[in-house]
């Protein structure tokens, strides 16, 4: 006979697979339902409402903005937004709430100043590049 988990063959009289250790039962194909795996276990539920219960939760760190405004925008703000940012977090960790929203605050702050200065630039940069062709024609 055949072992059911690893199809390794056996002697009849085996009680256990040579190969793996399975358990044999005496039949002589493995049913198609041996061959699939057993359903995986059921959500655990309420794993991403967790996170509302966190500390965490209802101050937001605005590090995702800090980054894109730095990459995209006005790279020494946007640090400074960063390590406002990052501060967020540790100072949640630490208890300092009131700290943290400060930190928030100054993140989201940055992040803007970050944003509006890098527009400036570019709107600027636009203007120069329309005006340098307007007096070139
Ligand atoms: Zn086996």
């Amino acid at each position: 006979m055949y072992c059911p988990n690893c199809g390794a063959r056996n002697s009849e009289e085996a009680t256990n697979c040579s190969n793996c250790g399975q358990e044999l039962r005496r039949i002589e194909t493995p049913g198609p339902e041996e061959a699939v795996p057993p359903p995986p276990p059921p959500e655990p539920g309420g794993q991403a409402q967790t996170t509302s219960y966190g500390p965490q939760s209802d101050v937001p760190n605005y590090l995702v903005q800090a980054i894109l405004t730095t990459i995209f925008c006005c790279l020494p703000f946007g640090i400074v937004s960063i390590v406002y940012a990052a501060q967020v977090n540790g100072k949640l960790q630490a208890g300092d709430r009131a700290g943290a929203v400060q930190s928030s605050r100054n993140a989201r702050m940055w992040a803007w100043i970050s944003f509006g200065s890098g527009l400036v630039l570019i709107v600027g940069y636009l203007i120069l590049l329309v005006v340098g062709a307007l007096a070139q024609s």
